[in-house]
């Protein structure tokens, strides 16, 4: 199975340490419509998982977070 970074694209190789996140997991309305949830680390056991999110880097995960979760402001 092959993961690239949501942020920036990159291939991951087997000996990276990337991130994982999970997005829209689905939790009650009255939260955020687009909820992420990360990991903070890897796991290939859920990396496969649908709604699994992959980031090379922190700097690749803050980026991704910022752009679709984060406040407007920072994106200009
Ligand atoms: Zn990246």
């Amino acid at each position: 199975m092959e993961y690239f970074c949501k942020s920036c694209g990159k291939r991951k190789g087997d000996d990276q340490d990337w991130l994982l996140g999970f997005e829209g997991s689905g939790g009650p309305r009255k939260v955020m419509k687009y909820a992420i949830k990360l990991l903070g680390k890897w796991d290939d056991q859920r990396a496969s998982e649908a709604n699994a999110v992959h980031f090379c880097s922190t700097a690749c995960q803050d980026k991704y977070f910022w752009q679709n979760y984060g406040d407007e402001n920072w994106a200009a």
